[in-house]
């Protein structure tokens, strides 16, 4: 968990001296970082790395990063995940298709690291608001933070991939009802799925196995489906 330790910044940006000018004064105030300078990479290390927020280039080659914004926001392990555009003057339309795709603010190059660290700040404030407000799902030592895509049992993280987090979601959000194969397909895959009731069999003992606390808790109810116990917290 990330609590007490100082937030982490990705910056992918394939300029290298912008990308330590940037780097340097997000570590003088006291961020963590890790640097992409390919679009590709950035995006491992969006998913790797568990940023807090991302300082994304505009222009990159081959993967530009319009479209990292939108796979960043396509995947459920990262679609919350904050983006800081940085543009060019002259890609004035680029900027709004920028936050269309989804970026959270941008910042025109040429640009003073000052005024970069202060939007990152910024943000990162915001974020900590709405998260304050997203909704959080107990089951006794589970705690489901739907913001944060975390999942914690007894405090310690417990990385989930997103269908087993979007399971446990839904779980979480109808305890003591008996949720058929079919609903959960739909609901964690989408009904476009093409894919068969075995697959939330094979979630649910996944889920089963990293988090023993719900061992018990969650019943299979003969060939219907699954329900998670009722419990008081
Ligand atoms: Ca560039």
């Amino acid at each position: 968990m990330a609590t007490t330790a100082s937030k982490k910044i990705l910056i992918v940006e394939d300029e290298k001296d912008i990308l330590d000018l940037v780097n340097l004064y997000l570590q003088k105030e006291g961020y963590r970082t890790c640097t992409a300078m390919t679009g590709l990479e950035g995006l491992t290390l969006a998913k790797s790395e568990h940023p807090d927020l991302i300082v994304l280039d505009l222009m990159l080659a081959e993967m530009d990063g319009l479209e990292v914004c939108r796979r960043v926001r396509a995947d459920p392990q990262t679609a919350v995940l904050p983006i800081i555009m940085l543009t060019a003057k002259a890609e004035e339309s680029d900027t709004i298709v920028g936050l269309e795709v989804g970026a959270d603010d941008y910042v025109t190059k040429p640009f003073s690291p000052k005024a970069l660290v202060a939007r990152v700040k910024a943000l990162l404030r915001r974020v900590e608001r709405q998260q304050g407000e997203s909704p959080r799902y107990t089951y006794g030592p589970l705690v489901l933070d739907v913001a944060r895509h975390e999942v914690t049992d007894k405090g310690r993280e417990v990385p989930l991939t997103a269908k087993e987090f979007g399971l446990l979601e839904h779980l979480l959000q109808h305890p003591g009802r008996v949720m058929t194969r079919d609903v959960l397909l739909n609901a964690v895959w989408g009904y476009d799925y093409f894919g068969t009731t075995r697959t939330v069999d094979v979630h649910v003992r996944r889920l089963k196995q990293k988090l023993p606390c719900l061992d018990d808790a969650i019943l299979s109810v003969k060939s219907l489906g699954y329900k998670l116990k009722e419990r008081d917290g």
